[in-house]
């Protein structure tokens, strides 16, 4: 689905100095790399704080902590994406609740979110799932309307630009009171191993934030608050930092990818192609609210697990992200959910498919992709 390997053959010239600065200087945790990379991502989010740390499950785990969300707090989160998301809501013994997704955008739903709404709500996660912005303008008003924090879950949408309702800009991940990222190897900003950072806005949270991720400490050896270790590595920051000037050039590969994808399959009555926002394409000319961590299909009327059983065969690699809802998994199941209200990821579990995304991808392999995938729609 990825080629890390050819990614890494092109840049090997800028990350393997970066890298050797640090064997160097042997300042292997929060050496001058970390905060230098820390430093030049808030200028390209344009958000005042990024904290980073080990991963982005962590990362969600402490922006839940730094606001201070207590055991029984519910937090309302989608139905389809990633465990991690709801995982670590009930790690800290608050209240999953999930929502459906929206059958276009496959993004947390507005008015199911509203439904789900109680005294006890303090927090709705939007994720901005394959890499396309949730609908932020309305997500906050529902939070201002009912005192809500919002907690961004960016993994898979960093670079992305969500535009409000009156044509104004802003990175995802700086729209929310706090938001999260990972810089998983496969992620569109990734490391060679494990990275995450929290990002804010309100420089009370991010002080607050950066005891937590150091042990609670403000002050050397004064625990204040029940902290945790988490902590972005040198040599991961100084891969990040050469890469990042890279993160709009390889965001435009994925985009143009995906233009060439969706041109193939372009009204084709069993195939919906990815959608934005306001029902464009995502990468229409005015917007660049999608950055196509996935490229991800909707069938209709197709034997999808043929098709994957198809690509398979032929050395295409595709993956079904997610097969399973949420809240059918053993661990996060529970009595208060009703089928009914999860229509749309009960349907979605069978119907996606995503086909091969990455930086590398050139039109031969592109032809050769989609040409596999019609051929078996078009015979089936
Ligand atoms: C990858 C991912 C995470 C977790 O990131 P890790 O760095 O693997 O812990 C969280 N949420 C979403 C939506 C993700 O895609």
């Amino acid at each position: 689905m990825v080629d890390l390997l050819g990614q890494y053959a092109k840049i090997k010239d800028i990350v393997d100095p970066s890298i050797e600065e640090v064997m160097n200087s042997a300042a292997f945790i929060n050496g001058p790399k970390v905060h230098q990379f820390q430093k030049n991502l808030e200028d390209y989010l344009g958000v005042r704080n990024v904290i980073p740390c080990a991963n982005g499950t962590d990362a969600l785990q402490i922006a839940m902590m730094g606001l201070g969300l207590k055991p029984g707090d519910e937090v309302i989160t989608a139905d389809f994406t990633f465990a991690a998301t709801v995982e670590v809501i009930a790690l800290l013994q608050l209240t999953p609740v999930l929502v459906d997704v929206d059958p276009i955008t496959f993004n947390i739903d507005i008015k199911a979110i509203k439904n789900a709404i109680t005294p006890k709500t303090k927090a709705i996660v939007p994720v901005h799932l394959f890499g396309l912005a949730a609908n932020m303008d309305a997500i906050m008003d529902l939070a201002k309307e009912h005192n809500l924090y919002v907690i961004e879950d960016n993994a898979q949408g960093i670079g992305a630009d969500y535009t409000h309702r009156d044509g104004s800009k802003t990175k995802t991940g700086a729209i929310g009171h706090v938001a999260s990222t990972s810089f998983f190897p496969s992620k569109n900003l990734g490391c060679y191993g494990d990275g995450g950072a929290i990002f804010t806005n309100d420089d009370e949270l991010a002080h607050i934030i950066r005891g937590i991720v150091n042990h609670g400490m403000y002050e050397r050896y004064h625990h204040d608050v029940v902290g945790v270790n988490s902590r972005l590595d040198s040599i991961q920051a100084a891969v990040l930092d050469a890469k990042l000037p890279l993160l709009d050039t390889y965001n435009k590969a994925r985009r143009n990818a995906a233009r060439k994808y969706n041109e193939a399959f372009k009204n084709h009555p069993k195939i919906t192609t990815p959608s934005g926002l306001t029902a464009c394409d995502g990468i229409c000319d005015t917007c660049d609210c999608h950055m196509f961590h996935q490229y991800t299909l909707n069938l209709k009327d197709v034997n999808r697990d043929g098709l994957v059983a198809h690509l398979q065969k032929k050395n295409i690699p595709c993956g079904v992200y997610y097969p399973i809802p949420l809240h059918k998994q053993k661990a996060y199941t529970d009595n208060r959910y009703n089928e009914d209200d999860f229509k749309v990821t009960n349907h979605l579990v069978t119907s996606v498919i995503s086909l091969p995304m990455h930086t590398e991808l050139d039109d031969e392999q592109i032809e050769f992709i989609t040409t596999t995938v019609l051929n078996f729609i078009n015979a089936n």
